[in-house]
């Protein structure tokens, strides 16, 4: 079965002010959906692969095929990423940014002393990442870590969970944000779906 180009949650403008409409529509409909077609190219000549999860096939990166391994890592990485991407940002103030709650509080805390610590720590993956990249919050197994990424390169092709990811490549925040990525990272924070992060770290613990 082909991997396809799962829907928004939300309409194009619902992230609006902090990401415009026009970025959400390309970077959905053109990049994400780039990702899939060529994913799909390259699983054409491996029937075996084409059955995988998304994430059982980022995990299992190192045994692909070595034809098409480079072509699964970055489009199979950037159909991962941009379909977590969608799903862990909402409208600002509806369901979209303030601060975690809950399980999630204590475990940010926990790693990071505070909240505004770990938001410094995230800032400092993503606008030191040079060139085009992620920088994550990832469930190592035992405990959370912030780091970056080039390419489309997931946390899953070392064996950790994403539970948080930002999405640095200029595609991301060019048209509204030109070169000002730090103004886009601090913008962010408006639309993160603090339930679905936390959902998504439940799940990590649990081994899911
Ligand atoms: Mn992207």
């Amino acid at each position: 079965m082909a991997f396809s180009l799962p829907n928004l949650p939300y309409p194009a403008e619902a992230l609006e002010p902090v990401i415009d409409k026009t970025t959400m529509e390309v970077h959905h409909g053109r990049h994400h959906k780039a990702y899939v077609d060529n994913l799909n190219k390259a699983l054409e000549s491996a029937a075996d692969l084409q059955k995988k999860s998304i994430e059982d096939l980022l995990k299992n990166i190192k045994t692909a095929p070595e034809n098409i391994r480079t072509a699964v890592q970055n489009n199979g990485g950037g159909h991962a990423n941009h379909s977590m991407f969608w799903e862990i940002m909402a409208s600002p103030g509806k369901g979209g940014g303030g601060e975690p709650g809950g399980e999630l509080k204590t475990a940010i805390d926990s790693a990071f002393t505070s909240f505004a610590e770990f938001k410094n720590k995230l800032k400092t993956a993503a606008t030191g990442r040079f060139g085009s990249g992620w920088a994550w919050l990832a469930w190592d197994g035992k405990a959370l870590q912030v780091y970056s990424t080039a390419n489309q390169d997931s946390p899953l092709m070392q064996g950790h969970t994403p539970v948080l990811g930002i999405d640095v490549w200029e595609h991301a925040y060019y048209l509204k944000y030109q070169n000002k990525r730090p103004d886009y990272v601090d913008a962010w924070w408006g639309v993160v779906n603090w339930k679905a992060v936390a959902d998504r770290l439940t799940k990590a613990r649990s081994g899911k």
